[in-house]
């Protein structure tokens, strides 16, 4: 078996050179599956694995813009079309200064299999550019996006290819590109989610990653007789996702007492009150600061240039970016009692420091499963858009609640190796199968 995934690998990393993040993503789920596969003669024979890790489409292309000073600025922009078996293509749009095409192509990867766990009609997409909105004034953020959505709007469409926000794409420029596709096409459709509630948005959308990230975590625990109650928990990022596991795993009872962004991270052994993730919001949201000022704020620590994995945990929840806990990190963590962790964002985990937490049996849920609460909700904002009605933040936040089980339910029915799950052959099989029947069904396309 090792032998045949070395090989498949080989073929992968030469056709893909240099698309480092990109080869890890397929790693792993072709760990999970080949066995699957290889048991399964019709995936083979219809080379599934073959196509699945080649997208059906991307596109590049170049983003000028001006900047406040009137000088000119170039960026690359991308949208990466992976697989639409199951649906409109649909994933995030990443504005950071490390976007490049590996980046986006693990992302759009791991999207097809997230958004097959969701049980939602949604292909799997993904989108960016290199371009830093840190920094940048209101101004400037809008005409980068409207240049974006400009070349952007001739791909996507609500029923071809559907984009929401990601790393540096939040409220702000959800709303400047939706202004800049309507202005263009002059048609008001839900061709981006994540939009404003007054103008086609979903209530929850904004918490959902992160409340459906805790309600994964708390299904874990249930399967060890225990909850989120008490539990002292480790928080990375300070964004969107990490703010909204911070208020739901306030809600349960549990008590955060780190954040972080990429300068360093703040303890607060006293843990974040609802008061004091008031001040992160508006930090963080509004003023665009950095976390270093809640130290000073709260009077408490602040370490700079580290992650928060070094603090002592029951729970961990790391919600910045891909690749942020390493072996290290992951020892560290188990010999400092962590009986969890769940995974806000994409792939922040390595794959030796997986190996750690398997090892040591600790609960350890995959992003493409326990992060796949904020594309759901997404799905849910296409359904109410298709039918122009709106939802009660209730009934959401219920359908959210019901499909994190759902997708906790389907992990463990195919990672369940005795009394241990491995939720990673969990939720990549689970996704893989639903998205591999549909393509055969689907005839040579
Ligand atoms: P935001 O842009 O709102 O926040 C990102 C946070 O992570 C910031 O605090 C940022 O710090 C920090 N961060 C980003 N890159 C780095 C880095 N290279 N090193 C250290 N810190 C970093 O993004 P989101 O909260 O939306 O996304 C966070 C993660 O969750 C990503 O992996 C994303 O793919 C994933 N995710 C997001 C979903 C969503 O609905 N938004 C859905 C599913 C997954 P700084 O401000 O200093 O850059």
């Amino acid at each position: 078996m090792q032998n045949k995934i070395k090989a498949f690998m080989e073929k992968v990393i030469q056709k893909n050179p240099g698309e480092k993040e990109f080869h890890q993503a397929v790693q792993e789920v072709v760990e999970s599956v080949m066995p699957f596969i290889e048991k399964n003669p019709k995936y083979q024979d219809a080379k599934i694995l073959e196509r699945i890790v080649e997208p059906e489409r991307v596109l590049m292309f170049r983003v000028p813009w001006q900047d406040d000073k009137g000088g000119v600025q170039v960026h690359r922009g991308f949208r990466i079309e992976m697989n639409s078996a199951l649906g409109p293509y649909k994933g995030g749009l990443r504005f950071h200064p490390s976007v490049y095409l590996g980046i986006l192509k693990f992302l759009a990867f791991e999207q097809v299999f997230k958004n097959s766990l969701t049980t939602l009609p949604m292909g799997g997409g993904k989108g960016g550019s290199d371009f830093d909105p840190k920094g940048k004034s209101d101004n400037e953020v809008m005409r980068f996006c409207q240049s974006f959505m400009t070349e952007l709007q001739r791909h996507i469409g609500p029923d071809t290819d559907v984009p929401a926000g990601d790393i540096g794409v939040g409220g702000r420029e959800i709303g400047y590109l939706f202004g800049q596709y309507k202005r263009i096409r002059n048609e008001f459709t839900g061709v981006l989610t994540g939009k404003g509630l007054s103008w086609g948005g979903s209530l929850i959308r904004p918490e959902a990653t992160g409340y459906g990230c805790v309600y994964f975590a708390q299904e874990m625990l249930k399967t060890r007789g225990d909850s989120l109650k008490g539990k002292v928990c480790a928080v990375s990022g300070s964004g969107n996702v990490a703010q909204y596991t911070v208020e739901k795993l306030l809600h349960l009872g549990a008590k955060s007492v780190t954040l972080s962004d990429s300068s360093g991270y703040i303890y607060d052994p006293d843990g974040i009150s609802e008061q004091k993730l008031e001040f992160v919001m508006e930090l963080k949201n509004v003023k665009r600061g950095r976390i270093k000022e809640y130290a000073a704020k709260y009077s408490c620590k602040y370490v700079e240039g580290r992650w928060p994995w070094e603090v002592k945990c029951d729970c961990a929840f790391p919600s910045a970016t891909q690749n942020e806990i390493h072996e290290s990190d992951a020892n560290q963590l188990v010999k400092n009692g962590c009986m969890l962790v769940a995974e806000g964002a994409n792939m922040p985990t390595l794959p030796e420091a997986i190996k750690v937490f398997q090892q040591a049996k600790i609960l350890y849920g995959p992003g493409k499963a326990s992060n796949a609460g904020g594309v759901a909700t997404s799905g849910l904002e296409m359904s109410q858009n298709s039918q122009r009605l709106s939802w009660t933040k209730e009934e959401v936040d219920e359908k959210l609640r019901q499909i994190m089980i759902k997708i906790h339910d389907v992990c463990v029915k195919h990672g369940k190796k005795g009394t241990f799950i491995n939720y990673v052959d969990g939720a990549n099989l689970a996704g893989f199968i639903k998205v591999a029947d549909a393509m055969l069904d689907q005839g040579l396309v």
